[in-house]
C-alpha cells in the first residue's frame, strides 16, 4: 500500500560546527521530515482509504514516524543532542543549542500536526480533503495542513440534521392538548406497578385472565409476596387513575399518558411496548351524555369535524356500563367503499374501532374512599400507536420502534 521506501534519513555526525554547515544540515533534516510526513498522508486513490485494514496500517506508520523522530530512546531528536549538541565546542555551544531547540520544536509540532491531519482524514472530512485535490494526491503537504490550520469559509458547511418529534409522542401530545383545552390536567404514574394498582383496585377479580403471565410481564422471584404486592410492568395506564383519586378529592378531571407493556410477540399490529392515554372525570351529576359529548368532541379535534362517533356496548372490569367507541372511517368518509371497491381500512363497514370507555364502576370508588352515592364519573382509554397509525397511514407498528431515521424523517 505505502510507496516504496526511500533510504531513510539518518542524523549525520557533525565535525564542522560553522553556521553555514549547521544551516545546511538543518535544511536537510527539515526536508527529510516533510518528505516522510508527505508519504504518510498521501492518499493513493481518489476514493481514499476505504478499508479498516488500510487505515490500521496507516496509523501504524504514523506511530512509527513518531517513534522514529521523537522517541526518547534513540529518536532523531535524541540523536541530535548526542551527535550535534553534546560534541559542540564550548564557543559554538550556544549557537548549536539554539538550532537544536528550534529543530526539536519544529519536529514535535510537525509530527503532532501530521497525526491530527490523519485523524481528520479518517473521520468526517475525508471527502472534503480529497475533493480539494482532484488528482487524488496532495499537491503538497503544507497545503493539506491548511485544512487543519485555518478556516476556509468557501467550503460547504457540515450539515447537522434537525431532529423532529417522534410520531407517537407527537400524537400523544396532540391528544393531551385536546383534553387540556377541556380543562383536564395531566397525571403520570410509575411503569412498574403492584398487582393492587394494576388489577385489584380496578375491580379485576383475583382469577381474572389478564393476570395470566401470557398477558402480563411480572417481575421474577416474587412468589413469596402476597398477590396484591407483586410487581409487574403496568399493562395499562389505569393505575394512574387510582393513584390520582387517592390523592385528589372530586371534582377530578385528568388525562394520563404513558408507556405500557404486554407480553405480546412483536408483529405488524402488536408490540410488547406501546402507549396509552386514559382520561378520568369524576364529579357530581356526570352522565353518559357527558362522556359521549366529550369523546365526540375529542375525535373531531383529532380527525376533523366531519368525523362521526358511535358507541357499542362492551365490557371492562372498572366501568359499568362500558362501551367501545367507533369513528366513521376517515379513509372512505364512512361510506365503506372507495376508488370503486370496498374500503380495506374499515373492511367496508364504514366504521373504525378506536377506544374503550364507560362510567366508573361504583366498586372502584370503594378503593379510593369516594362516596359512590354522591359522585359519579367516566373513564376512557386509547392506544396512541393505533391513532398514529390511522392519522399517518402507517402500516406496521414496528416502524415506530425500529429507530430508522429514514422513517422518522418523514415526520420532520
Ligand atoms: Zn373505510
Amino acid at each position: 500500500m505505502s510507496p516504496k521506501k526511500q533510504s531513510a534519513y539518518a542524523v549525520p555526525k557533525l565535525t564542522n560546527f560553522s553556521a553555514k554547515t549547521l544551516g545546511a544540515r538543518s535544511t536537510e533534516l527539515r526536508a527529510a521530515l516533510e518528505e516522510e510526513i508527505r508519504r504518510l498522508l498521501l492518499i493513493q486513490t481518489a476514493g481514499g482509504l476505504e478499508h479498516d485494514a488500510e487505515w490500521k496500517q496507516r496509523w501504524e506508520e504514523c506511530k512509527a514516524l513518531r517513534d522514529r523522530w521523537v522517541a526518547r530512546k534513540n529518536g532523531i531528536v535524541t540523536q541530535l543532542k548526542d551527535l550535534w549538541l553534546n560534541p559542540a565546542p564550548s564557543d559554538k555551544k550556544s549557537e548549536v543549542g539554539r538550532r537544536f531547540n528550534e529543530l526539536k520544536t519544529h519536529i514535535e509540532e510537525e509530527v503532532n500536526r501530521a497525526q491530527a491531519l490523519l485523524q481528520r482524514m479518517e473521520t468526517d472530512d475525508q471527502n472534503a480533503i480529497i475533493e480539494s485535490d482532484p488528482s487524488g494526491h496532495f499537491g503538497s503537504y503544507d497545503e493539506a495542513l491548511k485544512s487543519t490550520q485555518g478556516l476556509d469559509i468557501t467550503l460547504p458547511g457540515i450539515r447537522h440534521p434537525l431532529g423532529a418529534e417522534h410520531p407517537v409522542i407527537k400524537t400523544m401530545n396532540e391528544m393531551v392538548r385536546v383534553f387540556r383545552n377541556l380543562g383536564y390536567s395531566v397525571e403520570e404514574g410509575p411503569e412498574i406497578e403492584t398487582d393492587y394498582y394494576n388489577f385489584e383496585a380496578l375491580n379485576f377479580p383475583p382469577n381474572h385472565p389478564a393476570r395470566d403471565t401470557q398477558d402480563t410481564l411480572f417481575m421474577a422471584n416474587q412468589e413469596s409476596k402476597p398477590l396484591r404486592d407483586r410487581l409487574l410492568l403496568r399493562t395499562h395506564t389505569s393505575p394512574v387513575q387510582i393513584r390520582t383519586m387517592e390523592k385528589m378529592k372530586p371534582p377530578v378531571r385528568v388525562v394520563c399518558p404513558g408507556k405500557v407493556h404486554r407480553n405480546d410477540a412483536p408483529d405488524a399490529t402488536h408490540s410488547p411496548i406501546f402507549h396509552q392515554i386514559e382520561g378520568l372525570a369524576v364529579d357530581t351529576n356526570i352522565t353518559f351524555c357527558d362522556l359521549k359529548g366529550t369523546l365526540d368532541h375529542a375525535m373531531k379535534e383529532m380527525f376533523g369535524s366531519s368525523v362521526r362517533t358511535r358507541f357499542y356496548p362492551s365490557f371492562f372490569p372498572f366501568t359499568e356500563p362500558s362501551a367501545d367507541v367507533q369513528i366513521s372511517c376517515i379513509f372512505c368518509g364512512g361510506r365503506g367503499y372507495r376508488d370503486g371497491g370496498p374500503c380495506r381500512n374499515c373492511k367496508a363497514s364504514g366504521w373504525i374501532e378506536l377506544l374503550g370507555c364507560g362510567m366508573v364502576d361504583p366498586n372502584v370508588y370503594g378503593f379510593v374512599d369516594y362516596d359512590a352515592k354522591k359522585v359519579g364519573g367516566f373513564a376512557f382509554g386509547m392506544g396512541v400507536e393505533r391513532i398514529a397509525i390511522l392519522k399517518y397511514g402507517v402500516d406496521d407498528i414496528q416502524l415506530f420502534f425500529n429507530g430508522d431515521v429514514r422513517f422518522l424523517e418523514q415526520f420532520a
